[in-house]
């Protein structure tokens, strides 16, 4: 037993005001409860402070070698910790119902950014990544419809991308919501596809235009058979299915030129560019050869 819990970094200590019983003291586990416990009292200061920030990622068209599209991916900008990514704080926010309140911030900031952009004569479409809480009900659909109502924003100027789970945990819910948002004039884009349990054929059902592939079948796709196979043959069937594709994760020319040469849409990845802050990705637009 003592060799067991020396390995599992637990501890034994006599409880503080009893000398019989003892109590099994985890670091790890405190640590993580602690950390989490932080995180979630500061989110819900980081929403209202303004400490949440976005950084867009551009998406590259393979037809016309032009940027046509970006993604807006959220950061938290800690006074003390930094910046922290989303993987650290979206999964804590799902838990503790602060989905809505981040997904309608993430929301009037991308859209104030592309009004900027637009006055500026840089027409882009902003893609926003939205979770599975958001089309439970129509709580956030009526929020961004009525956003794009008042700024009379166009058809293709919002795509919401959405992951797979968002849709198996109650598909018939989702494919409601999904097809009203879809009837008001947004994009939808599968994330992340790929990962999750759904075959294309129930896809299918969802009024969705567009299909990620999920960048674990395209970073090593050069160099290993089957994600070259898997690859090939979603983009052939999405197509037969009307779908526009994008491929993500794209770190070299040679996996963008073969994803070209398979008639894939839209590229994405550090290749292309990292996600930048709003005034870096101006900058970096205006001086790349991709205009
Ligand atoms: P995602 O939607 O699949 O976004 C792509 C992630 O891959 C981003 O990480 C991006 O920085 C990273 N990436 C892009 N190109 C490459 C590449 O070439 N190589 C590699 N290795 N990575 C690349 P990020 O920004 O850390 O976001 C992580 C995830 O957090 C996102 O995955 C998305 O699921 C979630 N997320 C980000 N922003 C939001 C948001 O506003 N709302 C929601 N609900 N989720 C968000
Ligand atoms: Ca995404
Ligand atoms: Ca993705
Ligand atoms: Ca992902």
């Amino acid at each position: 037993v003592a060799e067991l819990l020396q390995k599992s970094n637990v501890a034994i200590q006599r409880a503080k005001n009893d000398k019989h019983t003892f109590q099994v003291y985890d670091p790890v586990f405190d640590q993580n409860a602690i950390e989490r416990l932080f995180l979630t009292n500061n989110l819900r200061t980081a929403i209202e402070e303004n400490q949440l920030t976005l950084f867009y990622q551009p998406k590259l068209s393979l037809k016309t070698m032009e940027i046509s599209h970006v993604e807006a991916l959220v950061r938290w900008q800690h006074p003390e910790k930094g910046l922290i990514p989303p993987d650290s704080f979206i999964s804590i926010a799902e838990k503790t119902g602060q989905m809505d309140a981040l997904t309608r911030w993430v929301t009037q900031t991308a859209v104030d950014q592309y009004l900027k952009w637009l006055a500026n004569g840089i027409k882009i479409n902003i893609a926003i990544n939205i979770s599975a809480e958001n089309i439970l009900d129509k709580s956030y659909p009526d929020y961004v419809i009525a956003l794009k109502n008042k700024h009379q924003l166009d058809d293709c100027a919002i795509t919401l991308e959405v992951t797979e789970d968002a849709v198996v945990d109650d598909p018939t819910k989702a494919t409601e919501v999904l097809n009203y948002l879809n009837k008001s004039g947004f994009k939808l884009s599968i994330d992340d596809y790929g990962t999750g349990y759904s075959s294309l054929a129930q896809l299918k059902q969802l009024p969705v235009q567009e299909l990620k592939i999920d960048r674990s079948f395209v970073q090593y796709l050069l160099e290993n058979e089957n994600d070259k196979i898997i690859v090939r043959s979603t983009i052939k069937l999405a197509h037969s299915m009307g779908l526009t594709v994008v491929a993500e994760g794209i770190e070299d020319e040679e996996t963008l030129l073969w994803l070209k040469s398979q008639n894939c849409e839209l590229a994405q990845g550090y290749f292309i560019s990292k996600p930048l802050p709003a005034h870096e990705f101006e900058a970096w637009l205006s001086q790349s050869k991709y205009q």
